[in-house]
């Protein structure tokens, strides 16, 4: 039987995400969970990124409490490497009080935040080890390693971050677009400037310095009241509930995930299928690739020169793989608030996607950012739908692109011609990841009628913006 699960379960291990995202992952995927009450939490988690102003001298004391927090994490993390390597365990509660009471005098009970999060990396490192060593992990994700350390490796310089408890600082905002974010350990009163969708009781604040910003992400429980002991610990946002909207029906929709089409979507009531268009992505891409690997080489000649400008071409490399990323999260979360409002618009309750086979599996690098983005994609997809009330499966194995969706059988010379997919028995031509997107149905035994009318959509910096005429079809195109 195929293996059809709530995506929840899928969210770790996590794998081996690119240097870059080691640094600046969100911290959803980082934050230390609850066992046992972890799934209703996790629905109901959701984080808000808010951009801090701080002033002249707000800004060098943000930088010392950061420098503070990675020196933690980092000689923390440096003696448990070595208790590791040398005998395999680790003394988790020794090392704990040790560099608490070693930089409680900077941190205050913060220093807890962090080692908190040291234990749950390493924890989750172990587990992972375990389900390796079992063989049990998907052949992709290769040996794990242990968790890493908050520093650029080549300046030397260490990453900056803070880590707060949820009862160490409040929110207070001016008006939907402002307001001040206040830290009571440090008396420091910062200004943020950004929108808060959610209303609901805060968890461990993390600060992060990216690009040369300042990023606040506010952990927010959503409809969740602040705890007797601390009810200023509560975010005022605009939704006090996930789900916004109300089903419109119960159809299922069926996706495949990937490069050429981001989504292709059958369904299971109507021979309408939808294509969403991934070249503009791709080519963004591919032109920040271009650029990174420009600065990449330049840096390196310089480095292997001697020449100390090498820095300065570091930090144009390290600017262009910040902006990679931020162009992407854009154009992909632009292309997902669209499809979850068509899913919605089409009566669907349900959504299937498929866990995708992955292609350039020898490219290792490109590889793992391939796995890391579909991690993502399908958790903001989660988040999203639920808004809607949809619920979304991912299903595992559900055949190669050599299976026909039609006859069910392989037809191993024929099968794909420039996109499309030719059924050697019946001589029909299918849209190659339409094709997929119907095996997945198939799989989990539900059959949708073939696809006769498609509509095709791209993604832009502007939104999603059809490709073809919609024949009295009209679905409004949401802003990001
Ligand atoms: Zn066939």
């Amino acid at each position: 039987m195929p293996r059809v699960v709530p995506f929840s379960s899928l969210d770790e291990p996590v794998g081996r995400y690119p240097t870059l995202f080691t640094t600046l992952g969100t911290p959803s995927s980082s934050t230390p969970k609850l066992k046992g009450s972890r799934k209703l939490r996790d629905e109901n988690m959701r984080t808000v990124r808010l951009r801090l102003l701080p002033n002249g001298s707000q800004e060098r004391r943000l930088r010392r409490i950061a420098d503070a927090a990675a020196r933690l994490w980092n000689e923390l993390n440096y003696v448990r490497l070595v208790q590791f390597r040398v005998s395999g365990k680790i003394d988790f509660k020794g090392t704990e009080h040790e560099f608490y009471h070693r930089y409680k005098s900077v941190l205050g009970v913060n220093a807890g935040q962090v080692i908190r999060l040291n234990n749950s990396a390493w924890k989750s490192y172990f587990e992972t080890l375990r389900l390796y060593k079992q063989g049990k992990l998907p052949r992709f994700y290769g040996k794990p390693s242990p968790p890493g350390f908050w520093k650029d490796k080549l300046l030397g310089k260490r990453a900056l971050r803070i880590l707060v408890r949820n009862d160490r600082y409040y929110i207070e905002p001016i008006n939907g677009g402002e307001g001040y974010l206040v830290l009571k350990d440090w008396n420091l009163r910062v200004r943020y400037a950004g929108k808060i969708k959610w209303a609901g009781k805060q968890g461990t604040l993390i600060i992060k310095y990216e690009d040369n910003r300042w990023f606040a992400y506010v952990p927010i429980e959503v409809g969740s009241k602040p705890v007797k002991t601390n009810p200023k610990g509560y975010v005022k946002g605009i939704y006090e509930k996930v789900q916004i909207e109300n089903l419109k029906g119960s159809n299922k929709a069926f996706i495949d995930i990937g490069l050429n089409n981001l989504f292709a979507v059958v369904f299971s009531h109507t021979d309408t299928a939808i294509l969403i268009k991934g070249s503009t992505i791709k080519a963004e891409y591919y032109w920040w690739k271009r650029e990174i690997g420009t600065y990449q080489s330049i840096r390196d000649w310089l480095k292997n020169h001697g020449f100390e400008s090498w820095r300065k071409y570091h930090m144009f490399y390290l600017h262009a793989e910040y902006k990679q990323h931020e162009r992407l999260r854009h154009y992909y979360r632009t292309a997902i608030r669209f499809l979850a409002r068509i899913m919605h618009e089409m009566g669907v309750d349900e959504v299937f996607i498929g866990y995708p086979y992955l292609v350039n599996q020898d490219n290792g690098n490109e590889f793992n950012t391939n796995v890391w983005w579909f991690n993502k994609i399908v958790n903001w997809l989660k988040d999203v739908l639920q808004e809607y009330g949809i619920r979304l499966n991912v299903v595992n194995e559900y055949g190669t692109s050599k299976q026909c969706s039609i006859c069910s059988m392989k037809h191993e010379s024929g099968r794909v011609k420039r996109g499309l997919y030719v059924c050697e028995s019946t001589e029909i031509k299918i849209n190659a990841d339409l094709n997929a997107a119907r095996n997945i149905a198939k799989r989990i035994g539900y059959n949708t009628p073939i696809p006769r009318k498609i509509l095709s959509y791209i993604v832009t910096t502007n939104g999603v913006k059809p490709l073809t005429p919609m024949e009295g079809v009209t679905v409004e195109t949401p802003q990001d």
